[in-house]
């Protein structure tokens, strides 16, 4: 069956179309600036990227367009519509209404708009790009898979905040955590990788990635993650500050004059690794440069990203009483041999050995862990894309 993956933003949509039994990706694309003017990226598999303007007053245009794409006599990768099995649609916040991927149905759309409080930026995007697929598509199955389901499994005890209760119960104010679809694929290769049952692991999942979050799965469950209500939490990020002192809000609001608003703004995109390096970039890859040749604020900022994402390896080592596995993946995980030597410095402790040489390759999967380390350390490139494939294919 072919997959139409969906991953719909206010502006913009990211598409792929995945064969589920070779799971190769057909053809992938981009449209962005939807509701300004209107782009559409479109490159099918072994074929060259085309870039063409196009008007996409809404997401329901954008769509047409990337059904013609698909479509198309020359470029296009399928005949008709009709061999476009299902579509499977990323949704960031599920709330504790889902704990697994589910089939959309009017119900389900209705629970995920209840959820929109909970992602104001994404949920109602994410629901323009379902009401516009139906429109176009109406007899194909929908899938949404949600990006917080795989976290529903973490006790009271990981999710609940030390405020008063009544924020809960009134609004479900908790740890939702992230980046779901990622640590679980993660964690089921590492798993498979480690030729261990996916129910007696042990595994610490490092997604590291623009936006960057670490979750402890054991035995097939993740029972702690570092994002909490809001992709926010935990660690340093791109530009999101990740944890700190709560009365810096007040502190700083005085000092300069700043509302909530402008607050969430500074914390969300003026912050983490861009902020520290005083502006320099949010890209490890400019960071790395600038720390070579000397920049003081560059090299802060890796240190301190660096710090944090060892610091939340060991509270999770303690979560789970141990581990099996370390795994690194996304952006920067995938690609930085630095930051991942540089965390591992700090879990010598747990009889981990690097291999420098494994280490130093790029975008692979690799044990980087040398044989005789007590954790095996691996870098697992991932595919949230296949794994929503994957999803709406076991549901349809
Ligand atoms: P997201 O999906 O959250 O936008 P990604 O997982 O694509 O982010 O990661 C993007 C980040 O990965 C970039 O901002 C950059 O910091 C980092 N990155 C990509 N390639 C490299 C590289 N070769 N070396 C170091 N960092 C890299």
């Amino acid at each position: 069956m072919n997959v139409l993956v969906i991953n719909c933003g206010s502006s913009s949509l990211k598409f792929q179309l995945i064969n589920s039994e070779s799971e190769k990706v057909l053809a992938k694309g981009l449209c962005e600036r939807i509701g300004i003017d209107g782009r559409l990226t479109y490159q099918p598999e072994g074929g060259d990227k085309a870039v063409s303007d196009k008007a996409m007053p809404t997401h329901t245009e954008a769509i047409q367009f990337v059904i013609d794409a698909l479509t198309d006599a020359e470029t296009g990768v399928v005949k008709s519509l009709d061999e476009i099995g299902a579509v499977g649609h990323r949704v960031v916040h599920g709330g504790e209404k889902f704990a697994s991927s589910v089939v959309i149905t009017d119900e389900v759309k209705a629970a995920i708009e209840e959820c929109n409080d909970l992602a104001p930026l994404h949920n109602p995007a994410n629901l323009i790009g379902i009401n516009a697929c139906e429109k176009l598509m109406p007899k194909t199955p929908m899938v949404a898979v949600f990006d917080t389901a795989f976290h529903q499994t973490m006790p009271e005890k990981a999710y609940m905040y030390g405020l008063p209760y009544e924020y809960y119960d009134k609004y479900k104010v908790r740890r939702y955590g992230f980046h779901g679809t990622s640590h679980s694929f993660v964690s089921k290769r590492a798993a498979e990788l480690a030729g261990k049952p996916y129910e007696e692991m042990k595994t610490i999942v490092c997604h590291l990635g623009n936006g960057a979050s670490i979750c402890a799965v054991e035995n097939g469950k993740s029972v702690d993650t570092s994002m909490g209500l809001t992709p926010l939490e935990g660690l340093v990020m791109g530009t999101r500050s990740g944890d700190i002192d709560p009365a810096i809000l007040e502190f700083i609001a005085k000092k300069e004059n700043l509302d909530i608003t402008g607050l969430m703004n500074v914390l969300n995109k003026k912050s983490g690794v861009q902020g520290l390096s005083d502006g320099l970039s949010s890209d490890f890859r400019d960071l790395e440069e600038g720390a070579n040749n000397g920049n003081k604020c560059a090299a802060i900022a890796l240190s301190v990203f660096c710090y944090r994402v060892a610091k939340y390896v060991g509270s999770y080592v303690a979560a789970m009483n141990g581990v099996d596995m370390i795994a690194f993946t996304a952006g920067i995980g995938e690609n930085s041999g630095t930051v991942r030597a540089s965390v591992m410095e700090y879990l010598k402790y747990l009889g981990i050995g690097i291999d420098a040489e494994a280490n130093a390759k790029r975008g692979e999967e690799i044990v980087i862990s040398t044989p005789d380390s007590k954790v095996k350390v691996m870098v697992i490139p991932t595919n949230e894309e296949l794994a929503i494939a994957r999803e709406t294919v076991a549901l349809v």
